[in-house]
């Protein structure tokens, strides 16, 4: 062996346990004792959106159980081959307003960078399942655009690194990125929209905690969880770390059918994340997104929960329950 290493660069944990992720589905089924022949969409159907799912993730399922709560997220059921007049390719109504670069600016003060397209996790209700996403480049020069247009604009008081997921990226591009952002006088905030660390809680490393914490503008995160199996202990660790880091934590979650649609799961996840310190920030209701209508929990069931939820715990447990209606100034509150 040559004695002389060269300097390597060191690939950080949590980029080796994103490739380690399941992406055939005859792989997860066995690591998770299921049969072999259980439903599904076709492969071919599934190319625009395949099967992702990162082994810390599927390790919180319960083997043999199709039903799982975390399998069904993750799981391309035959169901969304289906389509149906009201599940539309763009739910939400971004593609109108997005600007070349990346960026969405649809509310006040706040502007929504889609920094990547990548997940970690591919989730099956997701909004942005049928996202464009191949104009977004992380490159310097692509940021350039992105910042010089944050700049141009003094409205703008808040940015909301958003995906895809934008944690996908590296440290050192995310670092970059931030040391821009904080170069531009009117930003005040910076929010990170991200669920790796709920599924790979390995990203939640020094370099991140370095440039999320380390520019002068405030940071948030807010993650993305469903259900109490989720928060494993290692995601409660990488939770307390980013809280020592003081960074304040909120959790939003999706009401999904056969998932979290009932009081005691919605309790049981409000109870759970606050002991890792994180605050339930919104409960959306379900885009209407082409693939997605096995997900939809119908909305008059969304508010009898929330109002039950209300009756059980204190007011900071109980999630803000949301609908995203295109051309509204913000986030739609549905009153129970
Ligand atoms: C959801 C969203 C936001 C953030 O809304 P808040 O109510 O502040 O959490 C900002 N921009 C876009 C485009 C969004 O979709
Ligand atoms: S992590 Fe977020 S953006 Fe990515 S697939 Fe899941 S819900 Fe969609």
């Amino acid at each position: 062996m040559n004695a002389i290493s060269s300097p390597q660069r060191l690939i950080p944990a949590w980029q080796s346990a994103l490739t380690e992720a399941f992406t055939r589905p005859a792989e997860l089924l066995e690591f998770l004792r299921l049969p072999a022949d259980l439903p599904a969409l076709k492969l071919a159907q599934m190319r625009e959106f395949p099967l992702r799912v990162p082994r810390a993730f599927a390790e919180q399922m319960e083997k043999g159980n199709p039903r799982d709560p975390l399998f069904l997220q993750v799981w391309p059921q035959a169901m969304e081959a289906e389509t149906r007049r009201d599940y539309v390719i763009d739910a939400v109504g971004d593609l109108a307003k997005l600007k070349p670069g990346g960026i969405i600016h649809k509310y006040h003060g706040r502007a929504l960078v889609i920094a990547t397209g990548a997940c970690a996790v591919n989730c099956r209700y997701c909004f942005r399942r049928h996202f464009p996403y191949g104009e977004t480049r992380a490159s310097r020069n692509h940021w350039k655009g992105v910042l010089a247009e944050l700049a141009d604009d003094d409205s703008i008081e808040e940015v909301i690194l958003s995906g895809g997921d934008p944690l996908s990226l590296t440290d050192d591009k995310l670092a970059d990125l931030v040391e821009g952002l904080a170069g531009i006088p009117h930003l005040k905030r910076l929010r990170v929209h991200s669920r790796q660390p709920i599924v790979l809680p390995e990203r939640v490393n020094d370099d991140l905690l370095d440039w999320l914490t380390g520019s002068r503008l405030q940071p948030v995160l807010v993650l993305h969880a469903n259900h109490a199996q989720e928060l494993s202990p290692a995601v409660a660790a990488a939770c307390e770390r980013l809280k020592r880091a003081g960074v304040p934590l909120l959790n939003q979650s999706v009401l999904l059918a056969g998932i979290n649609d009932s009081l005691d799961v919605l309790k049981t996840l409000s109870e759970r994340l606050f002991e890792s310190g994180v605050l339930p920030y919104y409960l959306h209701l379900l885009d209407r997104v082409q693939g997605a209508a096995h997900f939809e929990v119908d909305e008059a069931v969304g508010k009898a929960l929330v109002r039950e939820l209300a009756g059980h715990l204190p007011g900071y447990l109980v999630p803000r329950l949301v609908r995203e209606i295109p051309g509204k100034p913000a986030k739609t509150w549905i009153a129970w």
